[in-house]
């Protein structure tokens, strides 16, 4: 294999192998996606058309005010807490608060009741957030630890997607972990530990079965997450919803990725200048909030979670008062967001609720 290209990172991440051993695929991503100095998030801005990814709030206001209306539901079918503390987790430019405030505001003491609360890494979009929400007084954290106890209503859009993921590989002797490796040059090589029973046991046992060559990938940060804010909303109260991409049923095969300037980029090239994300366990991180008490809706399409919010009688509304390019742009957003090829079916939506508020119409997956 020709040694990869590497960058200051990269040559941290070599050496911390070279005198601690190698290390998971999970402490390789968070050391490439959050380091403190030159992780991917910590160092810039990474939206937009001239940088690496788009997201659905990016696309569309209409995505943040559909889901801004849908908070407000939650609220009323919470009693209307004169409190009420308002998350969102990796808010990027706060293009998405700032679209859901703006629509709830339509409802009567909803603003009043809300404290916002940000949970996000990155100094830059920070300083983002702080620009478009000023008006709101946002809270920052690092981590959902730091939002007080009390009813909550918490969304978090392409978050979970970026949290660490663990990759399992069944051999013929047993399960092993996927590893990475240090190469003369400073550069960077996946490999494989020994086969072992801690090893076997991050697999869901539905999948321990897998043939010999296939891989799974587990994410313990996400489902150490799904679980408190499962035990938040059942406890004090509220609700949240998940949106991001992977499949409905859990399934065997690799999904991490590197996405640098909307094309696909080499995971151990370059580390901390291309994003990492992987496909979302839907289905097992339900499993993990039902067993920490929430009732849980979903997952669903966004295509079909959107139109059941009513996106295209929000689109109709729009387009009365449009431009012909203006027209143009509203269409292709809407197709975007909802067509099959697009982020329609790919992307699922996922609730997570206090058994007390009754069951979420919108939510059902029949229908
Ligand atoms: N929700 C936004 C941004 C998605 S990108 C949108 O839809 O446009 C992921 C976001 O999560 C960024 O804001 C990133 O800085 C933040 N982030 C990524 N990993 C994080 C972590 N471990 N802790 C806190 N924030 C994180």
């Amino acid at each position: 294999m020709s040694p990869t290209a590497t960058t200051p990172l990269g040559r941290r991440i070599a050496r911390r192998i070279a005198l601690h051993g190698p290390i998971t695929v999970a402490e390789y991503m968070a050391q490439v996606l959050t380091d403190s100095a030159e992780g991917y998030y910590m160092t810039g801005d990474p939206f937009g058309r001239s940088g690496d990814f788009t997201t659905a709030p990016e696309i569309s206001q209409m995505f943040g005010e559909l889901f801004g209306l849908w908070c407000t539901e939650i609220w009323h079918r919470m009693g209307k807490p004169a409190h009420f503390h308002f998350v969102e987790l990796g808010p990027g430019r706060g293009t998405m608060m700032a679209d859901m405030l703006r629509a709830a505001q339509v409802v009567p003491g909803f603003l009043e009741s809300a404290a916002i609360h940000l949970i996000e890494v990155s100094p830059a979009l920070r300083k983002c957030q702080a620009d478009r929400l000023a008006a709101f007084r946002p809270t920052w954290h690092n981590e959902l630890a730091g939002v007080p106890d009390g009813p909550v209503i918490l969304v978090a859009n392409e978050f979970v997607d970026a949290l660490p993921i663990r990759q399992l590989t069944r051999a013929e002797a047993g399960w092993c972990e996927r590893i990475v490796v240090a190469e003369p040059g400073d550069s960077l090589a996946f490999a494989l530990a020994p086969p072992s029973s801690a090893a076997e046991n991050l697999v869901p046992p539905g999948l321990r079965d897998a043939e010999p060559g296939q891989m799974i990938e587990v994410s313990p940060a996400a489902h150490s997450l799904v679980g408190d804010i499962a035990g938040r909303v059942s406890r004090d109260g509220g609700a949240a919803i998940l949106i991001d991409f992977g499949p409905a049923e859990s399934r065997t095969g690799e999904s991490l990725q590197a996405v640098r300037r909307h094309a696909a980029h080499d995971v151990l090239t370059e580390p901390g200048t291309a994003d990492l994300t992987a496909h979302v366990d839907f289905a097992s991180l339900a499993q993990t909030a039902r067993g920490a008490g929430a009732a849980v809706y979903g997952p669903i399409t966004q295509g079909r979670f959107l139109r059941r919010l009513g996106l295209d009688v929000r689109a109709e509304a729009l387009l009365k008062q449009a431009t012909e390019a203006q027209a143009r742009e509203i269409d292709a957003a809407r197709r975007r967001l909802c067509d099959s090829e697009e982020m329609g079916t790919l992307f699922k939506v996922l609730a997570l609720a206090d058994p007390a508020l009754g069951p979420l119409d919108d939510l059902e997956t029949h229908g």
